[in-house]
């Protein structure tokens, strides 16, 4: 039996505005580290994507942190991504009560963000970014802090921002309680824990890496060419489809080509404006668009059930990348497909990188129908013809079927992207996670019980469904694959719901540290 909030030690009005939410059962690595957490111990988790982990900091930080004067919080969570940041903001605030908790990133105007500060803020999410440009305008400053969060920190190394983390802990008060949470404790978030933790509990959950075992790895033989048909062959056989692009450039330009396939697509990469990308997302996530295409730095985290297969339209730069790309589909029991297009002067990387995956399948000639075979629902559609020049498919699916598939809104916005020049590595540093939007529908419930998770749903939740018009070039769009909407869930924000938590003065840190649970220790 696990413990529920009440025996971790969750105030009652926590406890409420949760169960208002449907939550009810600590997740593991929420019952590990709450009290702890609530006893003031630094923290250094790891625990995959799904699992809980902002209730976890959450709770114990909103349970404890202080009353703030005017710019100078007492609680900061910093994080990779504008969306993480927002999804951890709209998260916090539903069992936050009077609690005040802001969220500053950056490609956003500073007015709302400068007026809040301005006002008070008990805890403050913030990109690095933004964060360190408001403190050099002092418009906030960080000594009053005393409960750090690092969430995803490996995330913060990956994409540069160490430094500037240093720089940001570097002013928060010496004695704080610092919580860090990474999907890998090694590298640059074990030197941030040794020199930034103090005396840290410990506490792993769940496999390091995604579990890549449970898809069906597929490699096409495949012309430069030909990508694009094959691309678009291949969604529309497996979709709802995650299409991985190198650069920026390149991901506005397949989508813009699919698109002409009759493919619904979006493209989300860090060209894109913060509301351009939570579209994207949002549309992914409820079905109106059958493939997202994405830069590696966008897609990490996305968050998304369902998918039903991944696609490797530029190959990934390492193995490493194969099995984060790869992750995103047979998720929790589900199945999925995952396609690689290996050109001729690719096979030698691609048979590095099998070998280094554990992974050997033969590089075939493309088969739409064989990819259709292995995607998780049966999807019975037309198979997409390749324009002249493209390469050409051979079809296993019933041509002629007519879409019932809703959708129908994607096409006018599908360009709105702002061209650059596609260089590699030029992402926008803050951008990618998933987004409010796959979780806003509801698609995920509780992180558990996953499979099957469209079926059915709750109706309040679903997302309304349009019927459209026949796509371009006459090609039907994909089908429906799967009846119902996304499960409901989280699609209710519960009020911020009274009480400020742990009432009462709240004992320093060192008191609360007098008081340490027992166990989950390495
Ligand atoms: P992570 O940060 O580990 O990737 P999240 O904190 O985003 O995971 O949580 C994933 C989803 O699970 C969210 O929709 C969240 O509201 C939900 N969730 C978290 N804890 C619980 C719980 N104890 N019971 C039910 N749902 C939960
Ligand atoms: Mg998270």
């Amino acid at each position: 039996m696990p413990p529920t909030f009440a025996q971790l030690g969750v105030p009652r009005s926590i406890d409420d505005a949760l169960a208002r939410r449907g939550i009810t059962e600590p997740f593991e690595i929420q019952a590990a580290t709450i009290a702890h957490a609530l006893a003031g111990r630094d923290v250094c988790g790891r625990a995959p994507t799904g699992s809980g982990k902002t209730l976890a900091f959450g709770i114990p930080l909103v349970a404890t942190v202080e009353r703030a004067d005017a710019r100078r919080p007492h609680g900061l969570v910093l994080a990779p991504t504008r969306e993480l940041a927002d999804q951890i903001h709209t998260e916090l605030r539903t069992f936050a009560g009077d609690v005040r908790v802001a969220v500053v990133y950056g490609g956003v105007g500073y007015g709302p963000q400068l007026k809040a500060l301005r006002r008070g803020v008990d805890i403050l999410v913030a990109c690095p970014g933004r964060l360190e440009d408001l403190i050099d305008q002092g418009a906030v400053q960080l000594h009053a802090v005393d409960h750090v969060v690092l969430d995803e920190a490996d995330r913060m190394a990956d994409m540069g921002f160490m430094p500037v983390v240093r720089r940001l802990l570097d002013q928060t008060a010496p004695d704080r309680q610092t919580v860090l949470f990474s999907a890998t404790l090694d590298g640059d978030v074990a030197k941030l824990t040794r020199d930034y933790q103090t005396d840290p509990v410990y506490h792993e959950v769940g496999e390091a890496t995604p579990d890549i075992t449970a898809a069906s790895h597929v490699f096409w033989s495949s012309h430069k060419a030909e990508r694009v048909g094959l691309t678009a062959a291949a969604v529309d056989a497996a979709w709802p489809a995650l299409v991985f692009c190198r650069t920026r450039h390149g991901s506005d330009r397949l989508a813009k080509q699919l698109s002409r396939h009759g493919i619904e697509v979006a493209a989300i990469h860090g060209g894109r404006s913060q509301s351009q990308r939570t579209r994207a997302l949002k549309q992914f996530a409820d079905g109106r668009v059958h493939a997202l295409v994405a830069t590696d730095v966008a897609a990490r985290g996305i968050h998304v059930d369902g998918v039903a297969s991944v696609i490797h339209y530029d190959p990934p730069e390492d193995h490493k990348t194969y099995i984060h790309r790869s992750g995103r589909t047979a998720r929790a029991g589900d199945g999925g497909v995952v396609l690689s297009l290996v050109q001729p002067d690719q096979v030698g990387d691609a048979r590095r990188l099998q070998r280094r995956v554990g992974l050997d399948e033969p590089f075939g000639e493309p088969d739409a129908g064989a990819l259709r075979a292995l995607s998780p629902a049966p999807v019975r559609t037309l198979s997409v013809p390749a324009p002249a020049g493209e390469g050409s498919v051979r079809s296993g699916g019933d041509a002629g079927r007519r879409s019932d598939r809703a959708g129908g809104r994607g096409s006018g916005k599908r360009n709105n992207g702002k061209r650059n020049n596609g260089k590699r590595n030029d992402e926008d540093r803050s951008n990618g996670d998933r987004s409010n939007g796959d979780r806003s529908n509801g698609d995920r419930s509780n992180g558990q019980g996953r499979n099957g998770k469209r079926a059915g749903g709750n109706a309040s939740s679903q997302p309304e469904r349009k019927s459209r018009p026949a796509p371009k070039n006459g090609h039907a769009a994909p089908s429906a694959r799967r009846s119902g909407g996304p499960k409901a869930g989280r699609s209710r924000r519960g009020e911020p719901a009274g009480g400020r938590g742990g009432g009462g003065a709240r004992p320093n840190r060192k008191a609360r540290r007098a008081h340490l649970q027992p166990g989950a220790e390495r």
